[in-house]
């Protein structure tokens, strides 16, 4: 079986290393020469908008599916004109639009910040009005890891925020005192079986993930299971599904959601029986998905900008290095450790130790 990939990245490549002993192989369709999936497999390196190059990727593959949220809509419906594509393009869509998104989750009874959409300064005015202070101004598209996002304080804050953002399609949210952020890994079959991993909190800096960790005995863990399984299930969706949440109390406020592996759940590979990466290949290929239990105790940090040296983070017991191969560059991810153990004292030691090597090496 030949999987495409839209999108070569570290997930595409994760994806792959996943992927290889299941008997897969892969190609990728990525604009970047460098992109670092390209050594797992053949690499079409075109831009998403090239039809021609897209018909050499389909004529080469049995299935496709994406690792980018922002493949554009036009080049995933081509694709799934001519190869089964999952998850389908309609979840793209939602999830490329954070307006269409918080408005899904609103018709599923699913509660999210207040927001309002913003095409103009009037409207932005009317917003202010109506969402109140702080709040968050967000480019509608193609916002990731903070970026196309101003936190309005004050009304002093605004003039600036809209030099910077206004022109462009946007929503304003209240800002929330979340207490943590959360996310759900969920993955659907096409048979329509539903299956969660245990929700991971995660730690941000600079916009930018740092520590994921999963949580044991989360009170708030139905609830997020619940609120994923309506979105999957609305969506008709195939592969795995990462819903972001605001915690506050015991209410989950939903973010956003990203059709696709993520980040939040690269502990899988070591901390769960089967990683997000199998079971959302599992799912295109509509194999039987495997299990979402975690195996022993886990937590996942980010190397940005720059990596430790393999040894330093080698040396410490349980854990387990990736690196994505990629060349260093501030605030860019290049690559992760999980580190396992089975008792708690034993987790916090080593990963105090990790997390003090990522904080010394970052960038
Ligand atoms: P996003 O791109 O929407 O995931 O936002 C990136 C980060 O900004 C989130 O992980 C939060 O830490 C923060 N953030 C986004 N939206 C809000 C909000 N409405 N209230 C408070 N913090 C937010």
């Amino acid at each position: 079986m030949k999987i495409g990939i839209l999108g070569a990245g570290q997930l595409g490549r994760m994806l792959a290393l996943a992927g290889y002993p299941l008997g897969f192989e892969f190609v990728f369709l990525d604009p970047a020469a460098e992109a670092c999936a390209s050594p797992l497999g053949e690499h079409v390196r075109a831009a998403f908008t090239d039809e021609s190059a897209l018909a050499q990727f389909c004529a080469r593959i049995d299935l496709a599916t994406y690792e980018f949220e922002n493949v554009p809509l036009a080049a995933a419906e081509f694709v799934a004109a001519r190869r089964p594509l999952w998850p389908q393009p309609r979840a793209l869509a939602a999830g490329q639009d954070r307006l269409a998104e918080k408005t899904l989750f609103t018709s599923l009874d699913i509660p999210v910040p207040s927001f309002v959409k913003v095409d103009t300064r009037a409207e932005l005015e009317a917003g202010l009005s109506q969402v109140g202070l702080p709040a968050v101004l967000k480019t509608r598209r193609m916002g990731y890891d903070g970026k196309g996002q101003a936190v309005l304080h004050r009304f002093a804050d605004v003039d600036p925020a809209w030099n910077r953002l206004g022109g462009q399609a946007l929503i304003l949210e209240s800002f929330v005192a979340f207490e943590r952020e959360l996310s759900c890994l969920a993955v659907r079959a096409r048979d329509g079986d539903c299956r969660c991993y245990p929700l991971v909190e995660n730690r941000h800096r600079d916009g930018i993930l740092r520590l994921a960790r999963p949580r044991r005995h989360e009170p708030l863990q139905r609830l997020g299971e619940d609120y994923a399984r309506r979105v999957l299930e609305a969506l008709d969706y195939v592969g795995v599904l990462a819903f972001e949440f605001f915690a506050v109390g015991d209410r989950l406020l939903a973010n956003e959601i990203a059709p696709r592996v993520h980040n939040s759940g690269h502990w899988t590979i070591e901390g769960a029986v089967c990683s997000q990466f199998e079971n959302h290949l599992r799912a295109v290929c509509g194999l039987p998905l495997g299990s979402t239990a975690p195996r022993g105790l886990s937590a996942m940090v980010n190397f940005v900008g720059r990596a430790p040296p393999a040894e330093t983070v080698t040396a410490i017991e349980g854990a387990h290095l990736h690196l994505y191969g990629k060349q260093p560059k501030p605030q860019r991810k290049l690559g992760h450790a999980t580190v396992t153990a089975d008792d708690d004292a034993t987790l916090e030691a080593r990963l105090e130790r990790l997390v003090a090597l990522a904080d010394r090496w970052s960038a």
